[in-house]
């Protein structure tokens, strides 16, 4: 699972997750997940991390049910579906201001302010929302 996917991410940071080292899990995700992982960084994660400049780090890509499970994640998470990266940056909420300036598609953007992550999700397959949260 080293290659990469596109110029800036690999699929050991969108399926890494440190819960499924501890407790012995795989985290591999299906043959139909990786098809919509590729289009979420193709379409949405990429294009950003050109817009923004600056490395983003996935610290929660892909999340296997179990591993969802694990982490407290609800059961219909787009993680779980391909669909959705925790991006780590210093300053989240550029990230989103450049996220809305440069009129990607996305799904949902949840800015969690204190943890600095931005989450991000893309439908492949129906409407994507455009829907902002923004988190303390
Ligand atoms: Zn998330």
């Amino acid at each position: 699972m080293g290659e990469r996917i596109s110029r800036d991410f690999t699929w050991e940071e969108m399926t890494y997750s440190r819960v499924a080292v501890e407790n012995g899990l795989l985290n591999e995700p299906p043959f139909e997940v990786r098809l919509i992982m590729m289009e979420l960084v193709k379409r949405l994660l990429q294009p950003l991390r050109v817009a923004y400049g600056k490395p983003i780090a996935i610290t929660s890509g892909y999340r296997s049910p179990e591993v969802n499970r694990l982490v407290g994640g609800v059961p219909s998470s787009q993680h779980v579906k391909g669909e959705a990266a925790d991006c780590y940056v210093p300053d989240p909420k550029v990230l989103l201001d450049v996220l809305l300036f440069s009129k990607l598609p996305f799904d949902q953007a949840i800015l969690y302010k204190q943890k600095k992550f931005l989450h991000l999700s893309l439908r492949v397959n129906g409407e994507n929302r455009y829907q902002v949260i923004i988190n303390k």
